[in-house]
């Protein structure tokens, strides 16, 4: 049954990151009130990190969190079981059963639509048939639902570029290209990154990592402002042409089948080709599998080329001042290096 004001609930975590404004312009398109869950905070992690299994990676924690945060509040919950988004390519695994573990720990939970998005073999028809089952669990169906659907992909299309056109000063903004964004984060700012310009001088550096841990301010202990204000110009994956990144991945020996894998992979190989490139920095989390093997070899492309690497791993526990010294130390070693 058609219901215009359906609360919807989408956790500002994981995949949000990716696909925020093409997923809040095709629910509200549909008149559906969209509710996003506030930034991230201590309380946030505190109850994801008590809900989710202890084997999970900080970011399905922290999913966890915003789930819960939103349970009591929405009448239905926004958790697509992602699967594949692009030919031959895959999600993470840990995503595949998202909604099954959301259901077991988040009590009392709100119906979930979990449509399986599979783009693995045909993406334009794997991805028509989740748009259609995601708005026929609600009762939208026909020319209104493909209406949403490019309102939707304009505005996915425009965010991207905005992204890309952030070169110059690693800006993202990640919800300003959506208005809808910044009017349904009822609580909390939309997660934005500095994008006042570089100072001149500053010494360009490579940021790679996930987006929902590079993004989440919290997460992240707001890297991207510190290196700036430590004399960093940064580029993120978002930053990047994904030809460029794509192209970049050829060299492998072997293709990655990871998404996201191939996406910091292919930063990293594009970014170390830049003579203007004085290092990078790679953010992962603690217990992410894919990143054990990605990072790891990562770091062996930019040592082969000399360009100085940084890992900073992280978790529940890990100590800001931890973070900034070995950050510091970093940067204070880039002019040196980059001079000689
Ligand atoms: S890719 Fe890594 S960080 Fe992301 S969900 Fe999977 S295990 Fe967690």
């Amino acid at each position: 049954m058609k219901n215009k004001k359906l609360r919807l609930g989408l956790p500002r975590a994981l995949f949000y990151y990716y696909y925020a404004p093409w997923w809040e312009t095709f629910w509200q398109a549909l008149g559906v009130e969209v509710v996003v869950s506030p930034p991230t905070n201590k309380e946030i992690m505190d109850l994801g990190v008590s809900l989710a299994v202890a084997e999970a990676c900080l970011p399905v924690k922290i999913y966890y969190g915003h789930t819960a945060w939103l349970a009591g509040q929405v009448d239905v919950l926004f958790v697509p079981r992602l699967v594949s988004v692009e030919k031959k390519s895959f999600i993470c695994p840990k995503l595949m059963g998202l909604p099954d573990m959301l259901r077991a720990a988040v009590k009392p939970c709100p119906p979930i639509i979990d449509t399986v998005i599979n783009c693995v073999r045909q993406p334009q028809e794997g991805l028509a048939a989740a748009v259609e089952d995601m708005a026929g669990r609600v009762g939208f169906r026909g020319r209104e639902v493909q209406s949403a659907r490019e309102a939707a992909q304009e505005r996915y299309l425009c965010w991207l570029e905005r992204q890309q056109m952030g070169r110059a000063n690693g800006a993202t903004d990640l919800t300003s290209a959506s208005a809808a964004g910044a009017a349904v984060s009822e609580t909390g700012k939309p997660g934005l990154i500095d994008s006042a310009p570089a100072q001149a001088g500053s010494l360009k550096v490579g940021l790679v990592g996930h987006a929902y841990l590079i993004h989440d301010r919290f997460l992240s202990m707001d890297i991207p402002a510190k290196v700036k204000k430590m004399g960093g110009e940064i580029t993120l994956p978002e930053n990047l042409p994904p030809d460029q990144i794509a192209l970049a991945c050829r060299q492998l020996p072997k293709r990655l089948f990871w998404t996201l894998g191939q996406k910091i992979m292919g930063s990293v190989l594009s970014l170390i080709e830049q003579d203007s490139i004085a290092g990078i920095i790679h953010l992962t989390a603690f217990g992410c599998g894919p990143d054990s093997l990605v990072g790891d070899l990562a770091e062996r492309y930019a040592r082969r080329r000399g360009t100085p690497f940084l890992l900073l791993t992280i978790d529940e526990h890990t100590g800001e001042a931890g973070v900034n010294t070995r950050l510091e130390a970093f940067m204070d070693m880039l002019p040196r290096r980059y001079s000689a």
